[in-house]
């Protein structure tokens, strides 16, 4: 199962593919996620528990760092942007 991403991201941004209903925004450089709708997406759509879905996304998402890679924000910065 994959969620599709928005068509108006700049082509030279990495995407992680399938995780559309994560995408928060695109910055400039890259698209930022929200960690806890990566871990709810791969808990509904890929049949794991939430604990096996956090451990995913730590290992294959979070630690990369390669250039362009998607910034992955932490439930406190989303609430610091969408209110005050
Ligand atoms: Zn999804």
């Amino acid at each position: 199962m994959s969620c599709e991403h928005p068509l108006d991201i700049p082509p030279t941004h990495i995407i992680l593919n399938g995780c559309g209903c994560a995408l928060i925004r695109v910055s400039s450089d890259y698209c930022v996620y929200s960690y806890e709708k990566l871990v709810d997406h791969f808990h509904k759509h890929g049949s794991m528990t939430f604990e096996e879905a956090r451990d995913w996304v730590n290992f294959n998402i979070l630690d990369i760092s390669i250039p362009n890679w998607p910034y992955i924000a932490l439930d406190d910065e989303d609430a610091e942007e969408t209110e005050e």
